[in-house]
């Protein structure tokens, strides 16, 4: 898991188009009382192919979670707020509908990790939660880290004695814990053999990188900087072992 650098998206897409006349529904039927959560039907503007491209590219093709590479038709889009039920809140939470097509709360996952977070998006203290669409977002504290805004590396590192690979919070955070273990797929069996795999290969760059010759040398570092390049698979996992192995500074 890696901080995503996105640029500004693309103005005018068929999601900014139509997205304040599907709000304005939603609005109505929340302020009418008559709604809850599971009453809301979502246009998914946000599977507009210019939308989910843009998302795509800037996440260079992979899970904003596990930083697995996938074919664009393999990845969901996630909300990183629910749009709708909330599985932490109380039962009258509206989920946060006002969100649903807003680019900051929107991410693209493998099913995986899609699949695990799902409607999950446990606060620090529930009582933060936000209810109401002009809420300030900034008094809740989610524990879960968000990688378009936040670091995952400063929460986040890896257990490469264990045979699974495993990814552990640093100093045992809940923030981290709860990421890696509980709402995402970043320590799901697959996942995690697809890391070893990528494991073999940094092993040998890194035999090079100690005993080879000044020819096989300088392709080893190639190898390295391509591993911990942002375009890389797994390449938070690649700067923490090469970094560990006093490869990189
Ligand atoms: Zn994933």
């Amino acid at each position: 898991m890696i901080k995503i650098e996105r640029g500004s998206p693309p103005a005018d897409t068929a999601m900014d188009r139509k997205r304040e006349r599907v709000l304005r529904k939603i609005r109505e039927l929340v302020g009418s009382g008559k709604s809850n959560s599971t009453k809301i039907k979502f246009n998914t503007l946000w599977s507009a192919p210019e939308v989910k491209d843009f998302l795509y590219e800037s996440q260079l093709g992979k899970c904003c979670y596990c930083e697995r590479n996938r074919d664009k038709k393999e990845f969901d889009v996630e909300h990183f707020r629910p749009k709708g039920k909330v599985k932490e809140a109380e039962l009258n939470h509206p989920g946060y509908w006002w969100l649903a097509y807003d680019w900051e709360n929107l991410l693209i996952a493998c099913k995986t990790c899609n699949q695990k977070k799902s409607s999950h998006f446990p606060l620090k203290d529930e009582k933060n939660r936000a209810y109401l669409e002009d809420t300030d977002l900034g008094k809740e504290v989610p524990i879960l880290i968000n990688p378009l805004n936040e670091n995952p590396e400063l929460f986040i590192d890896y257990d490469v004695r264990e045979t699974g690979l495993m990814v552990k919070a640093i100093g045992r955070c809940e923030r981290g814990e709860n990421t890696v273990n509980a709402l995402t797929g970043i320590n799901d069996r697959k996942v995690m053999e697809e890391r070893k795999g990528k494991l073999e290969e940094y092993e040998l760059i890194r035999r090079l990188l100690r005993n080879g010759g000044n020819e096989l040398y300088s392709a080893a570092i190639e190898f390295m900087r391509k591993y911990v390049s942002p375009t890389s698979e797994f390449s938070g996992f690649a700067k923490f072992y090469f970094r560990r192995e006093g490869c990189l500074q």
